[in-house]
């Protein structure tokens, strides 16, 4: 049986051929499946015959909500939701004043290793396909009842390990007949895979590029990243060099703020003297507190001060806000607690 959420809508064409169905049929399955129709039978503009031959072939894959929980202050939903095979993963919506914003996973589990963070804490346990990253969206529009314009592929995972399934995934929501999202409304995140970020400049140009930096020095880059072992951050500064000319767009870095050890003045200096003169934004990230990592953030107070210094460098900065403060919002703390609780 075959997931239709998995397939792009050349694909779902070939789906209909080799059952003896019209290609055109496909964009009226792909249409459907993207108003969040969850079974064939919500199909209404197919016939019966259609519908049950869909059903004798194929599925569409749901995700269930496992927990949700809301933030008192700001709107900011975080969900638990579970995939077919029992794995969990987190999505986060969260409302701003342009619109509301998704944060998805591309992985469950991730094999990145980074200290600061509790979603690689039980390593990778496999990629998410194509669907089950829509399928984020899907479920939470339908439980919202709000329309999502933003989408960050920020949550757990690393959105470049799993490259082929985030490319079908960027295609479906930009379609006409998908969610009708503009690239230019999608932001991926990667911890730095050098030739993919290569690959994405020439094959995904539209869509925004973040890199999660967290330090422009290289040892302690390493200490909290392993992946800077096999992409040092100076060639990784140079990928993203070549990635902003190559496609005019400006790269934003994302850099977590731990208190003395990347917060210090000598940090901040190298990371202003290494992006000096690049087509880029910085996003300060105060660190929350995970317990499990033992690093401590710094607090807002010395992040706008940061800022404030980068400015005078040259480079643009800001504070990211936080949102859902009264929430586990630090990505993978959700789903930790859940196998806590059934260990
Ligand atoms: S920060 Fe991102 S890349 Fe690093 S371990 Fe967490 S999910 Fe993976």
């Amino acid at each position: 049986m075959i997931n239709l959420r998995d397939l792009t809508i050349k694909e779902l064409k070939g789906f209909c051929e080799e059952i003896g169905e019209k290609p055109f049929r496909a964009k009226q399955i792909f249409s459907w499946i993207y108003k969040g129709a969850e079974s064939f039978d919500e199909m209404t503009d197919l016939s019966k015959a259609l519908r049950e031959k869909l059903k004798e072939h194929a599925y569409i894959g749901k995700l269930d909500i496992i927990r949700v929980q809301h933030s008192k202050t700001d709107g900011t939903r975080k969900y638990l939701l579970g995939l077919e095979d029992g794995n969990m993963i987190e999505s986060v919506f969260m409302k701003y004043k342009y619109g509301n914003s998704i944060c998805v996973s591309s992985q469950a589990g991730c094999r990145m290793g980074c200290k600061f963070c509790a979603s690689g804490l039980d390593g990778l346990k496999r990629d998410l396909t194509p669907g089950e990253i829509a399928g984020q969206i899907l479920t939470i529009e339908k439980d919202t009842g709000e329309k999502i314009n933003h989408i960050v592929v920020m949550g757990t995972g690393e959105p470049f390990d799993n490259y082929a399934n985030l490319k079908k995934f960027l295609i479906n929501v930009n379609d006409k007949e998908g969610l009708n999202l503009s690239m230019r409304n999608i932001t991926v995140s990667t911890c730095g895979l050098i030739p993919r970020i290569q690959d994405f400049s020439k094959e995904m140009k539209q869509v925004n590029l973040a890199i999660s930096l967290h330090s422009a020095d290289s040892e302690t880059r390493e200490s909290m990243m392993p992946v800077n072992r096999s992409y040092p951050v100076d060639d990784l500064l140079a990928a993203c060099r070549e990635y902003t000319e190559e496609t005019g767009r400006r790269i934003t870095f994302e850099y977590a703020l731990v208190k003395g050890k990347t917060d210090t003045k000598e940090q901040i200096d190298l990371l202003a003297s290494k992006l000096k003169g690049m087509l880029c934004h910085v996003n300060l990230i105060p660190l929350n507190e995970v317990k499990e990592t033992g690093l401590a953030g710094s607090n807002r107070k010395r992040a706008a001060e940061i800022a404030a210094y980068l400015e005078t460098r040259g480079i643009p900065a800001t504070v990211r806000r936080e949102l859902g403060a009264d929430i586990d919002a630090a990505c993978g703390q959700l789903r930790l607690g859940e196998q806590e609780k059934n260990k």
